[in-house]
């Protein structure tokens, strides 16, 4: 594998999508998914230049935090959370993408020693497969969070069906942002909602163009 040539082709392609979106290319933060390499070859992709990863399970996210201790980079949890596996790994995230629950969020509150920043997980295409809360579920959702003064949302996130055809995605995406922005607006303490974590390996062009500021890839670094 050819690391350097395919960091420089997705940072390439991220860069294009942005400029075609009047966005500065800054705006969009790319996270190396490395759930599906082991510790050693994470670090010889973080070598071509990565600053963020992000792992979906919280075993491999510790071992990968142990192992790349030195590296100075950013760490976001992207997964599922298990309420009992709170306490052993939430401290040393930088960014939880997940939030899927308002026990979940008691849970982080209660074991966090500073505040998280956190995007709260959205289902915006309403699959039963799919976690997230739904969009009509976010007021009260919010409502119950107030209390939790360790969890900043700083975010949405979402992910799309797999079987998603280029219009869906467009739907689910552009939804995503409208929600997103309308968040902002409200300007809730501790909630800032200023980003959106969307768009992997096959789709993070078209999440760009919708404005997300997290793209979450792993695939493609593997070729
Ligand atoms: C694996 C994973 C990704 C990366 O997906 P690719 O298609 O390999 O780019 C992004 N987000 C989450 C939550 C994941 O589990």
């Amino acid at each position: 594998m050819n690391f350097q040539k395919n960091k420089d082709a997705v940072f390439q392609a991220v860069q294009t999508a942005a400029e075609k979106a009047y966005r500065s290319p800054n705006s969009v933060n790319v996270i190396a998914v490395t759930k599906y390499v082991d510790s050693s070859i994470a670090k010889e992709l973080v070598k071509t230049g990565i600053k963020h990863i992000g792992e979906n399970r919280v075993d491999k996210f510790l071992n990968k935090y142990r192992e790349l201790a030195d590296q100075h980079l950013t760490w976001h949890l992207i997964g599922t959370l298990q309420r009992r596996k709170v306490k052993d790994v939430i401290n040393y995230v930088d960014y939880f993408h997940a939030l899927d629950s308002v026990t979940l969020a008691a849970e982080i509150n209660k074991r966090a020693t500073k505040p998280i920043k956190c995007f709260l997980q959205v289902n915006i295409s309403q699959e039963e497969s799919k976690h997230g809360f739904l969009v009509d579920e976010i007021d009260n959702v919010l409502e119950d969070l107030k209390a939790y003064d360790k969890v900043e949302l700083v975010g949405l996130m979402t992910m799309a069906p797999f079987e998603a055809s280029q219009e869906e995605l467009e739907q689910i995406f552009s939804e995503a942002k409208r929600l997103q922005e309308s968040l902002v607006a409200r300007q809730l303490p501790n909630m800032p909602f200023t980003e959106l974590s969307m768009g992997m390996s096959g789709d993070f062009e078209l999440a760009i163009k919708h404005g997300s500021s997290f793209v979450r890839i792993g695939t493609a670094f593997y070729k």
